[in-house]
């Protein structure tokens, strides 16, 4: 059994640490990146929202409020897939916030030192969500780009959260513990999840052995000057809510 799962790996494009840096072009199409699976997160090209891989449908929630279904030549700066084929599902009621649903997670997972695939079907009190805004060149580092993101909440609205859990020690190269999205069930609202009250749904888990890195071959990849030291920082401030 540990043999098989040892052969499931998350496919991940481009470095968390190559947006702290600004790198913020659409440099994988999503002809590639979907050869992955049919789950799975990431950032719009220039910058702009929030994509969602979910059933095998990418959607942008775009800074501005709007969405796209984006098609096989679109591309994207960042993004992280898999194949979902979930481990473990229980159904999970009334969870009062963001720490709790991680919590819950990692009650049902068998370490923090694993990847961890989630996808949470699921009524919520509330949902805060932001979405970045596109970006013009000379991009700006990460951390004062967010300056700018549209931070929304959702009110009595079910949907689909989904997104990774990562060990510590991969911070930089992803975003270290909880990492989620969501879209609603209409697909047409959605984002980086900030926040969440009165969570009640279907919780599905499944367990990774690892990840396989795809980088990018672009110039600015290339001549980039990757900080993992100042990274940390830059990456704790563009999750956070910015209230704190
Ligand atoms: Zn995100």
């Amino acid at each position: 059994m540990r043999r098989k799962h040892a052969r499931k790996v998350l496919e991940q494009f481009s470095l968390v640490d190559a947006l702290v840096a600004g790198l913020f072009d659409g440099v994988f199409s999503l002809e590639e990146v979907s050869r992955a699976g049919t789950l799975g997160l990431g950032c719009g090209d220039h910058m702009d929202g929030e994509l969602v891989l979910h059933e095998g449908v990418w959607r942008q929630f775009h800074g501005d409020g709007s969405v796209s279904v984006l098609g096989a030549a679109d591309t994207v700066p960042f993004a992280e897939v898999v194949d979902f084929d979930p481990d473990r599902t229980e159904l999970i009621e009334a969870v009062p916030g963001f720490e709790a649903l991680a919590a819950e997670i990692a009650a049902l997972v068998p370490s923090p030192n694993l990847f961890h695939a989630v996808r949470f079907d699921a009524h919520f009190a509330s949902i805060s969500l932001r979405e970045a805004v596109r970006q013009e060149k000379p991009y700006l580092p990460l951390a004062q780009a967010v300056h700018t993101q549209r931070e929304i909440v959702l009110s009595d609205v079910s949907g689909t959260l989904l997104g990774f859990v990562a060990p510590q020690v991969f911070q930089g190269v992803t975003v270290a513990g909880p990492h989620f999205h969501f879209v609603d069930e209409s697909g047409q609202q959605g984002g980086h999840v900030l926040g969440l009250t009165g969570a009640t749904g279907e919780l599905a888990v499944e367990t990774y052995y690892g990840v396989t890195v795809h980088l990018p071959g672009s110039p600015d990849y290339l001549a980039a000057e990757l900080d993992p030291e100042g990274a940390d920082a830059a990456i704790r401030h563009a999750e956070s809510d910015h209230q704190h």
